[in-house]
């Protein structure tokens, strides 16, 4: 069963070859900046405590992030792919002690991107979605808390031998391929 973990920087594809890979392996797709538009969209408490650091490009505090993703890693029977989640050390840390040890993140994948790139993609991206957090000076802020925050979070997974890198250059399709020979179901 797939307990993954998708990281990369902004601008890196990792939200579109989660859901690919999430349907590939009958596995939940666990997407925190999905879960936290909805509860902005909704009105909730959650939402307007969170719809500021979202529109900045900020982290929203762990322990909202905690509340709102850990009952749905919990609830996937089936296995699951976290998308943008974690997105810092105490909550890489969270997922491995507050889950049962059976349903525990088995296998990190990192896309790597040259920043330049990513720059480039999320210029074409902001052009056709019209995503309000993707102007380039957020744009440029959540590189660099991709940059401060990923090295600890990385560290985690290498030291306890789950870790995969991947080349996130060229098509989607050829990111997938990569993703899947590194990937054990
Ligand atoms: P994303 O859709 O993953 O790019 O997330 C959009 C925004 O939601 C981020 O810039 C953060 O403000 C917030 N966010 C999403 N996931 C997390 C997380 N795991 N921890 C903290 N903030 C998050």
């Amino acid at each position: 069963m797939l307990r993954l973990v998708l990281l990369g920087p902004p601008g890196s594809g990792k939200g579109t070859q989660a859901v690919r890979v999430a349907a590939a392996c009958s596995a939940e797709h666990i997407a925190t900046g999905d879960l936290l538009r909805a509860e902005v969209a909704a009105g909730s408490e959650l939402g307007e405590r969170v719809a500021g650091y979202q529109a900045s490009g900020s982290l929203v505090p762990d322990d909202l992030i905690l509340r709102l993703a850990l009952p749905r890693v919990l609830a996937a029977s089936e296995g699951y792919v976290l998308d943008g989640f974690p997105r810092s050390l105490p909550q890489a840390r969270a997922l491995d002690e507050q889950l049962p040890r059976g349903q525990r993140v088995h296998q990190a994948v990192v896309i790597a991107v040259a920043e330049q790139e990513l720059i480039d993609r999320m210029r074409l991206r902001a052009a056709q979605q019209h995503r309000p957090d993707d102007t380039d000076e957020v744009f440029r802020h959540r590189l660099s808390i991709y940059a401060a925050e990923t090295p600890p979070i990385l560290q985690h997974y290498a030291d306890s031998s789950r870790l995969r890198e991947v080349d996130g250059s060229g098509s989607p399709d050829e990111v997938f391929q990569r993703i899947g020979a590194v990937l054990e179901v």
